[in-house]
C-alpha cells in the first residue's frame, strides 16, 4: 500500500490520532500551518472530493471536522480546508479536510 493516509489509517504509519467514527479518522497534521491543524479523512481511500459520490460519508467527514472542532476549543472560529486535484494544491492523493484554527487566520486565497 503506497497512499501514506492509507497507512496512517491501517496503523502501518504513525499518526497522532485525535477522532475516529466508523468510516472517518482525523489526526495532527505532520506540519501544522497553525496552533490547531487535523486532518479528517475517510477511512476507505477516495482520491479526492472531486471523486467523492458517497453522501452519508460526506456527511461523516463534515461532521467529523465539527467534533473535531468543538473538541479542539476551536470556538472563537477555525478554516475548513480542502484542497483539491493539481489546480488546487492537493499533495497527498487521498481526501482529506483540514482543520485549522487556534489563531486569527490570514485572508483566505493565495494567489
Ligand atoms: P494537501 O496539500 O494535500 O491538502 O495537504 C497534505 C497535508 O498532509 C500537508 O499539510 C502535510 O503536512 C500533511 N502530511 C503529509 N504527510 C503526512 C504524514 O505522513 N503524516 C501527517 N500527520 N501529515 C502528513
Ligand atoms: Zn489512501
Amino acid at each position: 500500500m503506497s497512499c501514506v493516509f492509507c497507512r496512517i489509517v491501517a496503523g502501518e504509519l504513525p499518526s497522532e490520532r485525535v477522532f475516529e467514527s466508523e468510516r472517518v479518522l482525523a489526526f495532527r497534521d505532520i506540519r501544522p500551518a497553525a496552533p490547531v491543524h487535523v486532518l479528517v479523512v475517510p477511512k476507505a481511500h477516495v482520491e479526492s472530493l472531486f471523486e467523492l459520490v458517497d453522501r452519508e460519508l460526506a456527511g461523516e467527514l463534515l461532521v467529523g471536522a465539527a467534533e473535531v472542532a468543538r473538541s479542539q476549543g476551536l470556538e472563537r472560529g477555525f478554516r475548513l480546508i480542502a484542497n483539491i486535484r493539481h489546480d488546487g494544491g492537493q499533495e497527498v492523493g487521498h481526501l482529506h479536510l483540514h482543520v485549522v484554527g487556534g489563531r486569527r487566520l490570514g485572508p483566505m486565497l493565495a494567489r
